[in-house]
């Protein structure tokens, strides 16, 4: 059998999406396209507050000014192919771009409110050995608009239901390395926290990163008053490099650094994101130098120790047992180290972040396959994967 590795590697290449555009360039549009400045606050008031699906449902804009607007940009309607709904009100949504590639978006019901999971890249070359979404390398970026519409599709299949739910938290941490796409995820944030659109207070914005030091430092000055999360995973190099390539890059000491100069900026508490994989990185003594890596910030540290959703292409790693859950946990607490264990979402339905996205393309492949297989004498099949590329 012949077998062909090939990478894809695409940008968006539609008109600029509508949801994408901060509201001063959304005035300065009106302004270069002679129309008046406040023609902004209305069509935002149309696409974040009445949540319309199309401009001609814009009525008090003039049909000229609604023409100019569907002939410059594009109003994305993501193509809901799959929803999942669990038993603990979680509802995973699978989405279809307009160029046909998929993303996935998850609806959290917290005690504090409805939280959503967006994601921010299409494939991931981050290559975390525990994830599902890394098995597929990026194939591109999302835009800032793109990631808006997760939010706004999901907030109107809540209208839909007339309960006035709101979603009320995000938290960026879906398919992709939120910091390998720093613009779009800064222009995201602006538009979801301004009080003229959505007004998604940055306290209830959480982005989370695989560590990329650099941009931590960069994120500390961007001015948005978000939260932080670093995956850390593992206190220690050796671990943390066999379960995270990008430890090679930015090792643990490198990113911890970071991490100071953020606090030192801004003063904002980070959480240290754990998740527990049974005799890999759930020792006590492993908790012990957890402790000691966070010792100079325990005031505004905060360690996050998640259950791990097994995921069907990395059986090597299982979930921690509950003994050593507690264990770990017992350790952090008598050290005064700020810690839980997350709450479990959607364990019934596929609840790790990128197991509905590839077990769809396996699907998609399967039929693919055999679509090759009955049409084609086998030592002709050619079967197209894509590369797992090197962090980047
Ligand atoms: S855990 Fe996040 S950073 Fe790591 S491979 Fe998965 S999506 Fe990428």
């Amino acid at each position: 059998m012949v077998r062909k590795i090939t990478t894809k590697k695409y940008e968006y290449e539609g008109k600029p999406i509508i949801y994408g555009l901060p509201f001063e360039e959304l005035e300065e549009w009106f302004i270069a396209n002679d129309e008046k400045k406040f023609r902004a606050q209305q069509l935002w008031d149309w696409l974040y507050r009445k949540r319309v699906n199309q401009f001609s449902d814009m009525s008090n804009l003039s049909k000229s000014l609604i023409e100019k607007l569907e002939t410059t940009f594009d109003f994305p309607i993501l193509n809901e192919k799959v929803k999942q709904q669990s038993v603990d009100g979680t509802r995973k949504f699978l989405f279809e771009l307009s160029d046909g590639l998929l993303i996935e978006t998850v609806l959290m019901p917290q005690d504090y409110g409805l939280s959503i999971c967006v994601t921010t890249q299409v494939g991931c070359n981050i290559g975390c050995t525990f994830c599902a979404s890394g098995i597929i390398a990026k194939q591109r970026d999302l835009t800032a608009g793109e990631i808006v519409a997760q939010i706004m599709h999901v907030q109107k299949t809540l209208d839909h239901l007339g309960n006035q739910e709101r979603v009320s938290h995000v938290v960026v941490m879906g398919i992709g390395e939120p910091f390998d796409n720093y613009d779009n995820l800064i222009k995201f944030l602006s538009i979801i926290n301004s009080d003229k659109g959505l007004a998604i207070g940055a306290r209830h914005i959480t982005v989370s990163t695989s560590g990329l030091a650099p941009k931590i430092i960069e994120f500390a000055d961007n001015g948005l008053q978000v939260n932080l999360a670093l995956s850390l995973h593992a206190p220690d190099n050796d671990t943390r490099s066999k379960i995270m390539k990008i430890n090679r890059r930015f090792p643990i000491e490198v990113v911890m650094e970071a991490i100071d100069t953020y606090i030192k900026k801004t003063n904002r508490r980070v959480t240290f994101e754990y998740i527990m994989l049974n005799e890999v990185n759930d020792s006590v003594e492993q908790a012990q130098q957890l402790v000691k890596l966070l010792e100079n910030k325990k005031h505004l540290a905060y360690v996050n120790l998640i259950p791990y959703n097994k995921v069907q292409e990395h059986h090597q790693y299982e979930r921690s047992t509950k003994e050593r859950v507690v264990a770990f946990y017992d350790v952090l607490k008598k050290n005064r180290i700020n810690a839980n264990v997350r709450k479990e979402f959607g364990h019934d339905i596929q609840a790790a972040c990128g197991q509905l996205r590839s077990s769809q393309l396996a699907k998609e492949k399967r039929k693919r396959d055999a679509i090759i297989q009955t049409s084609q004498p086998r030592d002709q099949v050619s079967v197209t994967i894509f590369e797992q590329s090197s962090i980047h």
